[in-house]
């Protein structure tokens, strides 16, 4: 066994979990504990100045100058009691993580002397170097500066000794170079229609927010084994291994008993979460071995993206404490369920609606369905978009494999809600309608049960499902920033609303009553978006065929995927709703396929080293056993040796085939790579890199696990998956 493995299993063996004291605290005694929140702010500002940021953080403005440099007093008085000493400006820039720049709060005086300072002018704003950051060639165009500007509507917080502030980040010239910018304006836009179509069913609505519970799922491995691991510390895959005899087969793992060690490991990062103001709420183990999913309770979509991101990072670094490694990656084992993070979605009103939610009466019932059907509507016009959206060279392998959603994008409602958008599209005459028939269009409406969370109308396979009071996207990827999906998923109800609100506006105008003016563009809608829905098993090959049939997309790889950004349907979606100019627009689609090139590319390289430096030396050692052992059954038996040595002789021509296989697919692979390399469009580099390399993965990854199967265990060299996914 090579060194690296043994010692990482001798490791194992003599792990004790880390004991986390029980005491008596609430969860109420430290939530938020170390957040800047409402409550915080009003304790340490005064009346006024309090008043104005609630007012700026509810309409979406800019904080004034003065009332900036109250907040900052207010923060900085509050955060050296928690015995902060630095502060930063928190940003999302586009590599999908999150950045962050520290910086003292002192400032030396006169007289060898300092002081604590913080201004208003810094919290407002910072400027960190944009060059090193992900721009997609807008750098080229303008300048190189940027600089992070204050959100006021995610409060700051606390991490260790520093102040974090949530901020945008943008380039000088303005263009968003971040998430936060554009999820903002989107979430900004989706307010303002929704409430203006609202005013149709109350006219005390004058907010509505979008709403975001995410669901996260990943792996827990050990981190010696993950160290003896060269794959999954520069890929966060396993690129090879055979899989283990026992993997989810027998479903034994899905909400089973927490292995203790990973529990201190729960405890201790949801407590942390819970300190942050993340309203972490459930914890369970999912259906392959070592996997586990948390969720939140829903919050508004800004703070949950937040919210998120927060939370990655915080499971990485309390893992590190249990000698864990948390996988955030969308497939780290082939064969074994893959990890997605499900975003809950809906909009909810100041008044305290949730706009998905089934109501009690035809009235309630008619809001309900006016936003579930644009629901439906916008996925159906804009289905290319959402998918491009969650594209990344991880998201494809987990996208249409194993128990995931497929890349075909379609929506689940079921039965009951299929028989009422039946029944509207029947039964709403094309023509002027009596009062009888208006009746019993109001009372099929009413009948709409106010709960239709039940369980067995579920379909899990589904990559855009209705659970009752909300739409759940299932198709996000582990490691994705929420913001992506938000952005995209906001953007096209909001331009469905406008088209909606000025059809009903004109029916209206035209005479028609208000309700079946709604009613009848409904009807109309629920028409034109049909062939979106589909009910039955997203997974079959069926299905495949049925949605071509049905004209729907089944856009597979990334950089397919992506290429919806090039269309002038899209390029004006996102100006005309103000979302992203062409520019903002062009530079996002070039960093997604530089980003996809560069993962396949050092995958590729990765494959290469471990192949070539760890598993064909290991095979041609036992090879060399074998030999040796018939060259020593030759010298005993003498001409009588081959029939003591058959399976010996037979054992070494097969690892002679897989070697020279292996080697010839590795020569090919870089061969291709090197032709690939010298393309200059990014686009074409990143097909080519698809099309040309990557199917080379599986070919060489197949040779691998074989040989993984005949080689003595002793001279394997790396952790095996029944290792890796088995400990405790
Ligand atoms: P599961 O999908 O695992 O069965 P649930 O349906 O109970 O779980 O809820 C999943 C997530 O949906 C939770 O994070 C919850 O906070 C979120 N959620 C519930 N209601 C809403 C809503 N109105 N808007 C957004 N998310 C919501
Ligand atoms: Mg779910």
């Amino acid at each position: 066994m090579s060194k690296v493995r043994f010692e990482a299993l001798e490791t194992l063996f003599h792990r004790k979990p880390i004991e986390i004291p029980i005491t008596n605290e609430k969860i109420s005694d430290y939530y938020g504990s170390k957040v800047f929140g409402e409550q915080q702010m009003r304790q340490h500002l005064p009346g006024d100045a309090f008043k104005s940021v609630q007012k700026s953080i509810q309409d979406g403005n800019r904080v004034e100058r003065t009332v900036a440099d109250q907040v900052a007093a207010a923060m900085k008085e509050w955060a050296i009691t928690q015995g902060v000493t630095h502060y930063t400006h928190w940003f999302q820039p586009l590599t999908g993580s999150t950045a962050e720049k520290h910086d003292a709060f002192f400032e030396p005086t006169e007289g060898g002397g300092a002081i604590e300072k913080f201004r208003g002018s810094m919290l407002v704003q910072q400027e960190p170097d944009a060059s090193s950051f992900p721009n997609g060639g807008i750098r080229n165009t303008f300048e190189a500066r940027g600089y992070t500007a204050w959100d006021p509507s995610s409060p700051a917080f606390v991490i260790g000794t520093t102040l974090c502030i949530p901020t945008i980040f943008i380039s000088y010239t303005g263009e968003a170079l971040d998430n936060k910018m554009p999820l903002l304006k989107a979430l900004h836009a989706i307010d303002k229609v929704a409430t203006d179509v609202c005013q149709y069913f109350d006219k005390n609505i004058n907010k509505v927010s979008a709403t975001l519970g995410w669901e996260q799922e990943y792996f827990l491995i050990d981190t010696a084994l993950f160290n003896a691991r060269p794959d999954l510390m520069m890929t966060g895959r396993a690129l090879f291994g055979q899989a283990p005899a026992k993997g989810q087969q027998l479903d034994d793992h899905y909400f089973g008993t927490i292995p203790e060690r990973v529990g201190g490991f729960m405890r201790e990062f949801e407590r942390e979460a819970l300190e942050l103001g993340i309203p972490i709420k459930t914890r369970h183990n999912e259906v392959a071995p070592n996997q586990f999913e948390c969720a939140p309770i829903f919050e508004e979509a800004n703070l949950a993206v937040d919210h998120n991101l927060l939370l990655m990072d915080l499971m990485e670094k309390i893992a590190v404490k249990h000698d864990f490694k948390v996988l955030l990656h969308e497939k780290p084992f082939a064969g074994l369920n893959g990890s997605g993070k499900h975003n809950n979605w809906s909009l909810a009103t100041n008044t305290g609606v949730n706009l998905l939610q089934p109501g009690k009466n035809p009235k309630e019932n008619i809001r309900f369905l006016t936003f579930f059907v644009n629901t439906i509507k916008a996925i159906y016009d804009h289905a290319d978009i959402l998918r491009a959206s969650i594209a990344s060279a991880s998201n494809d392998h987990r996208l249409g494999a194993n128990e995931a959603p497929p890349a075909i994008m379609s929506v689940f409602i079921g039965e009951k809600l299929t028989e009422m958008l039946d029944n509207l599209e029947k039964n709403i005459k094309s023509g002027s309608m009596t009062a009888e028939e208006k009746t019993a269009l109001k009372l099929d409406i009413g009948k709409i049960p106010t709960l239709l969370m039940d369980n067995t109308d579920r379909n899990r396979t589904s990559p855009f499902a209705f659970t009752g009071n909300k739409f759940e996207f299932r198709a996000v990827g582990s490691t994705a920033n929420c913001a992506t999906p938000m952005i995209t998923l906001n953007t096209i109800m909001t331009k469905q609303l406008k088209a909606f609100k000025v059809a009903v506006d004109a029916r209206i105008k035209k005479g028609e009553k208000k309700d079946i003016a709604i009613l009848k563009e409904l009807q109309k809608i629920i028409k034109e978006s049909k062939s979106i829905r589909f009910e039955g098993n997203g997974y079959g090959e069926e299905w495949v065929k049925e949605a071509k049939k049905r004209g729907l997309s089944n856009l597979k790889d990334t950089p397919r995927a992506l290429a919806v950004y090039k269309d002038k349907k899209t390029v004006d979606l996102f100006e005309s709703e103000g979302i992203f100019t062409p520019v903002e627009l062009e530079a996002r689609h070039e960093i997604e396929l530089e980003k996809y090139v560069m993962k396949i590319q050092i995958e590729a390289r990765m494959i290469e080293d471990l192949a070539k430096n760890h598993i064909l030396p290991s095979a041609i050692l036992y090879q060399n056993r074998l030999i040796k052992n018939v060259q020593g059954l030759k010298e005993i038996f003498g001409k009588e040796f081959k029939q003591h040595a058959n399976a010996q002789i037979e054992l070494i021509t097969d690892i002679s085939d897989r070697i020279g296989e292996l080697k010839k697919n590795l020569d090919n692979m870089l061969a291709e790579r090197k032709k690939v390399n010298q393309i200059d469009s990014e686009e074409k580099k990143a097909i080519a890199y698809c099309d040309k390399v990557k199917p080379y993965f599986d070919k060489i990854a197949y040779l691998v696990n074989k040989l993984e199967l005949s080689i003595d265990d002793e001279l394997w060299p790396l952790p095996k998956l029944r290792e890796l996914l088995f400990t405790k």
